[in-house]
């Protein structure tokens, strides 16, 4: 797994929202480790699965607040919502791209981040600042991401 959360880098999570003046919470701590222990791009919803197993009175607003208090802190990226799946989190803070389906709305990273540069900043003599592309795809017959992921997310089944 890529995410780039180590012991020691979750242990300095609450001197991160600290510094940020936002106060670490168990719930916080916890809603972070889902993300990174999910293994992907979690939806809040996803994420609120996970954190209840530890947690069963946490409520999804609480878990919602805690995603974006975490996003407000630059520890975690939001990839927005679309209308055809709900934003989803990320722990990777590297810059990367994205690969998005539009029928699960499951996200994958690309890592080939001379996409941008390629193809939209070089031509036009663009200087990078960042990056964020979302290239849209279906998801191959042997889908080999997670089943619950894109099942969780699945919108009904085209006729
Ligand atoms: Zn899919
Ligand atoms: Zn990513």
């Amino acid at each position: 797994m890529r995410a780039t959360a180590n012991k020691h880098e979750q242990s300095a999570l609450g001197q991160v929202l600290h510094e940020r003046g936002r106060r670490m919470t168990r719930q916080r701590q916890a809603v972070f480790d889902a993300v990174v222990a999910a293994g992907g791009h979690p939806s809040a919803d996803q994420v609120f699965a996970r954190v209840r197993r530890l947690l069963p009175n946490v409520s999804l607003a609480t878990v919602y607040n805690a995603l974006e208090a975490l996003v407000g802190c630059g520890q975690l990226t939001r990839i927005p919502r679309t209308d055809r799946g709900p934003a989803r989190y990320d722990p990777r803070r590297d810059a990367h791209h994205h690969a998005r389906c539009v029928a699960c709305s499951k996200v994958w990273d690309i890592d080939d981040k001379a996409i941008a540069i390629r193809t939209v900043s070089a031509p036009r003599r663009f200087k990078p600042v960042g990056y964020k592309v979302e290239v849209l795809v279906e998801c191959p017959a042997d889908c080999p991401g997670d089943a619950r992921i894109c099942v969780a997310t699945a919108p009904p089944k085209k006729p």
